[in-house]
């Protein structure tokens, strides 16, 4: 038995690990493994039970390549394995925009496509060109473009059609070098930069805003177990949404376009008063709803109770359904 690092710091096995570190044992490692297989990155998007009774691919393959370079932009290929984090400095070091604002996101390159991970106004989808995976089922190397991945609001292809059908290789991305579109107003960026004195801000100064918000919003890790927001912002009709604001005036309302609104799925549950509840070993952020947590020797099911009692509350008192964001390991 092994230890399945996740970032909800929960005490679990799994029958077998595997440290992916270049494509060329793929082919080998599908052939000689039977099912089931969990593909792994950094583990903070995931809720695992005490036991993983199968196999667990820990992506560790590394790299970036340039494959095009003009006056204006770049493309380059990164290693599925590398910290998201770590692609976001050097990409703001190097002066290439379009990762800034999604910069402490915890977790691994190629897991950024799978939810087309997103904040501060910005998403994965917005700068990835083209996504390399391999097709367990068909034993073949792919390739999908940005077009065809069916990027949506924490999801794509490989979330739902290829879900646990693929292992993300490599992910490319097309990134500005000049004339970078910084994107301020989501949050408190614009503010954080004002404080600062910043009138015109780099994308530099636009990761360590991020960072600085984030860094005082959200719980780290390493220090209290969690997997970032636990559930997706409901999506509703825009009618529903204004009636639903009209008699709980303290629910967040977001337009997203003529017909659909998204509600902040954290209004929602301190709305039934779970912010920074403590429940036994979890319990939500104090300075977070929609973040639970570990408070130390929390099980997984006693964390999927816990988000079983907000759902039920919230839909009690809202009539709204929220689904999880974390993908649960049974
Ligand atoms: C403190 C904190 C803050 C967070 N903030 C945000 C945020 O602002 N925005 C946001 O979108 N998310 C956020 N998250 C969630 C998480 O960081 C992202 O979902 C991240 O992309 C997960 O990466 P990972 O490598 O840890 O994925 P894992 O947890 O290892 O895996 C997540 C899922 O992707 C699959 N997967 C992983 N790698 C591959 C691969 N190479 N090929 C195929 N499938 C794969 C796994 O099987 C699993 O189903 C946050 C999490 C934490 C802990």
């Amino acid at each position: 038995m092994h230890h399945l690092p996740n970032s909800f710091q929960i005490s679990a096995l799994c029958k077998d690990f595997i440290s992916l570190t270049t494509i060329n044992q793929i082919p080998s490692i599908f052939k000689s493994t039977s099912p089931p297989i969990l593909i792994l990155g950094g583990g903070s998007n995931i809720l695992p039970m005490d036991h993983f009774e199968g196999t667990v691919v820990h992506n560790e393959i590394s790299g970036i390549t340039i494959l095009e370079e003009d006056l204006n932009s770049i493309v380059i290929e990164v290693g599925a394995g590398m910290n998201w984090h770590e692609l976001v400095m050097t990409c703001v070091d190097q002066n290439w925009g379009g990762l800034e604002n999604l910069a402490l996101i915890p977790g691994t390159v190629g897991a950024a496509p799978m939810q087309n991970i997103g904040a501060y106004g910005v998403e994965a989808k917005d700068s990835i060109q083209t996504v390399h995976y391999y097709r367990i089922s068909t034993k073949e190397f792919q390739s999908i473009s940005n077009a065809e991945a069916n990027f949506g609001y924490r999801t794509s292809i490989f979330k739902t059609q290829l879900k646990n059908d693929c292992l993300i290789t490599s992910v490319v991305f097309k990134l500005s070098k000049n004339h970078h579109q910084l994107h301020l107003s989501y949050g408190s960026i614009g503010e954080v930069l004002q404080k600062k004195k910043i009138t015109d801000p780099t994308i530099s100064d636009v990761a360590q805003a991020v960072i600085e918000i984030r860094q005082s919003k959200l719980p780290d890790p390493a220090k209290i177990g969690n997997a970032g927001s636990f559930f997706k912002n409901p999506l509703i009709s825009k009618t529903t949404a204004q009636e639903l604001h009209k008699n709980f005036p303290e629910i967040s309302v977001f337009e997203v376009d003529d017909h659909t609104s998204k509600i902040s799925a954290a209004s929602l549950i301190e709305g039934c008063g779970w912010k920074g509840k403590i429940i036994g070993n979890t319990g939500t952020y104090k300075f977070h709803s929609l973040v639970l947590v570990n408070h130390g020797n929390a099980t997984g099911a006693e964390i999927i109770q816990l988000s079983k009692d907000i759902q039920a509350s919230v839909f009690a008192k809202y009539g709204v359904k929220i689904e999880p964001e974390v993908n649960i390991i049974s």
